[in-house]
């Protein structure tokens, strides 16, 4: 069973190189990645540094960059390959939408040296950067709960403030931090400016939380007490911090909703297998119509998550902005691939509860992208308001 495509004469169907590059990644994962071995990291709570040599060697740490710095593919690229990885080890795909949105953030803003220094080693795997916004005052409203702040002295800024959640901050030895500069203005995002910080400067402390998923990478709260960094780490303009973040979101979003596709497409297969094998009252579960219908509603949202991803992606690397089925997609797929884990869990019964087995991994990870990049909630607001005309909500 191959859920991952319907018909090649479909018009939204993958170019035979994008369908070679996803048949690469699947044999790695199926070569690096069984799901034992990602099980053995889950619980370990370890980073994969096999799997990530491979990836980097392969090139695909590199996809979307600069083509000056080794660049390749575009955005289609990156959800073929986190789509397969999160049908594995979902981790590592959780783990390549932020070395995306970096990638997207250091080419858009960052300086010559900056991007010398910082992107060349990135997308070569020599280097990794976490990003800093959410705070554990509020991670939806970042804006008003803002409170890292920057102050501008002769040599450059000092920083003091907590975040939080930030993905990878124990391995990577760049933040990128976004933090207050001037005292925000009724209704305005600006007044937050953009750094790019050593995780190694005096002043920066990490600690890792335990979360309830996505244990193949460390989530982390990150001070900084009186942080020191030079002019040349502000990265774009001062006080447009959050514009240069927020213009990420359409891809981040899309690659979150490729890593549900995957969880939800990696469950199905399973979860389908599982219910064609094992017999209850004479036979097998799939026979019964209530459990194959929740695997049909499963393959239905599945599908809906991956063409609605299909058209925002196409548009957003034709030059359009596709902010609002980016959103969408992201909704669906969660939702699908919530939908499904949930359901795997219930019909392999004790199975779907055995560590030895991946239901429970996939059903924990995917929680994520229910509330992160932006929570489902923020979604139907944003449709609300901007689609269907309905005043704010929040
Ligand atoms: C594993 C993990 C990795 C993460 N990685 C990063 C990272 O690398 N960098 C980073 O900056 N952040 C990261 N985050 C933070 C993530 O982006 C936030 O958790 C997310 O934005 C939600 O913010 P919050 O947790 O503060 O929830 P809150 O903002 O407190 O929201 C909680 C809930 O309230 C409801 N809600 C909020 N606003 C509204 C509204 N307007 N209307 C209706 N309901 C609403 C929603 O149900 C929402 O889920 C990560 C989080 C986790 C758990």
């Amino acid at each position: 069973m191959d859920l991952s495509t319907f018909d090649p004469l479909d018009p939204l169907a993958e170019s035979p190189e994008r369908r070679q590059l996803r048949d690469t990644v699947r044999t790695l994962v199926r070569d690096f990645s069984p799901h034992a071995h990602t099980q053995a990291l889950d619980d370990a709570e370890q980073f994969d540094d096999a799997l990530y040599e491979q990836l980097a060697a392969m090139g695909v740490l590199a996809i979307d960059a600069p083509e000056d710095v080794g660049g390749i593919g575009d955005l289609r690229d990156q959800l073929v390959v986190i789509e397969e990885l999160a049908a594995g080890p979902t981790s590592m795909a959780a783990f390549l939408i932020v070395q995306f949105m970096i990638i997207q953030v250091l080419r858009g803003y960052a300086s010559t040296p900056q991007q010398h220094v910082v992107l060349e080693q990135l997308v070569r795997g020599e280097t990794k950067v976490s990003f800093s916004m959410s705070e554990p005052d509020g991670g939806t409203d970042v804006a008003r709960a803002m409170k890292t702040r920057a102050t501008k002295i002769d040599s450059g800024w000092r920083i003091n403030g907590t975040k939080l959640w930030t993905s990878g901050a124990t391995r990577a030895e760049w933040l990128i931090v976004i933090a207050r500069t001037r005292e925000p203005e009724r209704s305005s995002i600006d007044g937050v400016t953009m750094f790019l910080v050593p995780t190694a400067a005096t002043g920066v402390t990490v600690r890792e939380i335990d979360t309830l998923g996505i244990h193949g990478m460390s989530t982390c709260e990150v001070s900084f007490d009186d942080v020191h960094v030079g002019h040349d780490a502000l990265i774009g303009v001062e006080h447009a911090g959050f514009r240069q973040a927020f213009a990420t979101l359409n891809r981040e979003g899309l690659n979150a909703a490729a890593a549900c596709i995957g969880v939800g497409r990696g469950a199905l297969e399973y979860a389908a297998n599982y219910a064609n094998q094992r017999e209850v009252f004479g036979k097998v579960i799939g026979a019964f119509q209530v459990p194959q219908h929740w695997l049909a509603d499963g393959a239905v949202r599945l599908e809906a998550a991956r063409s609605l991803a299909s058209r925002a992606a196409a548009i957003e690397v034709a030059g359009g902005n596709a902010e609002l089925l980016a959103q969408m997609a992201k909704l669906v797929a969660s939702e699908a691939a919530q939908h499904i884990t949930l359901s795997g869990m219930q019909l392999m019964g004790g199975f779907g509860f055995s560590r030895e087995l991946p239901m429970q991994r996939w059903f924990r990870d995917v929680r994520l992208w229910s509330f992160a990049p932006l929570n489902n909630e923020m979604v139907r607001n944003r449709i609300g308001e901007r689609l269907l005309g309905l005043p704010r909500s929040y």
